[in-house]
């Protein structure tokens, strides 16, 4: 389905992106990376570990990523040194993109009643509290202003069979963003939440029936067409550039409608 629609203009010419959360081609990340690059922006990439980099490095080689570094944010020290290899190679960040999720499967797959609170906190470490940690290091570069994005679902908002304790972690997810647009809309940083709808990625294979859920998802949305991650990148880079300057802490759904419905 991708697109006939022409990249837009240069909207994002000069910006500096960090994007963490590629794991491969199908990546939400993948798509915020080449969306951002079309539109003129440079990227750092990560990949979480040594299995995943050979997934990771033809989307850094096709981008051209100007760093391309490990991160897995539970790590301290591989945070300090992708924000120290940015300011070394950069001086600065303009935008960042968190596109990362995690539970152990027996938690995801269980019912939120059942789930562990080790599975619990380990969930809500990788998949929310690392945006903040991200930030942290990320604010003192945005010498200009900038955007933070942070890839949340609709999970978050109504109740979704079989997204379980996913639920309550992305609601704090999307909070989270709240409160960060207030601490840092005084540095000119804008912070979203964006809602894809559901896109058959490796991460969203772990959900128990995600076929029916991307199938409801392509026959009830009033656009009537599934969503792909370039969709989700070029409304990331339409927040991120001055058209949506006055746009921060919202929670935008990217989803061809399907939130609206009952
Ligand atoms: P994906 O599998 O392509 O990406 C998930 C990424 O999380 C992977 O790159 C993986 O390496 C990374 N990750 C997990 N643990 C990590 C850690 N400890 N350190 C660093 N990275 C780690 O899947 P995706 O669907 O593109 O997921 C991206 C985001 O989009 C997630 O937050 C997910 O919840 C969200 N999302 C997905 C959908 C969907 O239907 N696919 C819908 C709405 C929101």
């Amino acid at each position: 389905m991708h697109h006939q629609i022409p990249p837009p203009p240069l909207m994002l010419a000069g910006k500096k992106a960090l994007i963490v959360g590629v794991a491969n081609e199908s990546s939400i990340a993948y798509g915020c990376a080449k969306a951002f690059t079309d539109m003129g922006a440079e990227v750092a990439l990560t990949y979480q570990n040594e299995k995943a980099r050979p997934f990771v490095q033809p989307v850094a080689t096709e981008l051209d990523a100007a760093l391309f570094l490990p991160l897995d944010v539970t790590q301290p020290d591989q945070l300090d040194a992708v924000f120290a290899a940015i300011e070394a190679k950069w001086g600065q960040l303009d935008l960042l993109v968190h596109s990362i999720a995690f539970a152990p499967k027996a938690d995801l797959q269980g019912g939120l009643l059942q789930s562990s609170a080790e599975g619990f906190a380990m969930a809500m470490d990788i998949s929310c509290h690392s945006f903040l940690r991200l930030a942290r290091r990320a604010v003192p570069l945005m010498r200009d202003g900038g955007s933070l994005f942070a890839m949340s679902y609709h999970g978050a908002e109504k109740v979704v069979p079989h997204y379980n304790l996913m639920g309550p972690v992305k609601a704090a997810l999307e909070s989270s963003c709240r409160y960060l647009a207030y601490e840092l809309g005084p540095k000119g940083i804008r912070v979203h939440a964006i809602s894809p709808g559901p896109i058959a990625t490796r991460a969203a294979s772990g959900l128990k029936e995600f076929d029916v859920m991307l199938a409801h998802a392509v026959s009830e949305a009033p656009l009537g067409e599934g969503v792909d991650v370039i969709d989700v990148g070029r409304t990331c880079a339409y927040l991120a550039s001055p058209c949506a300057r006055h746009m921060t802490g919202s929670t935008v759904y990217v989803d061809g409608g399907l939130n609206i419905m009952a």
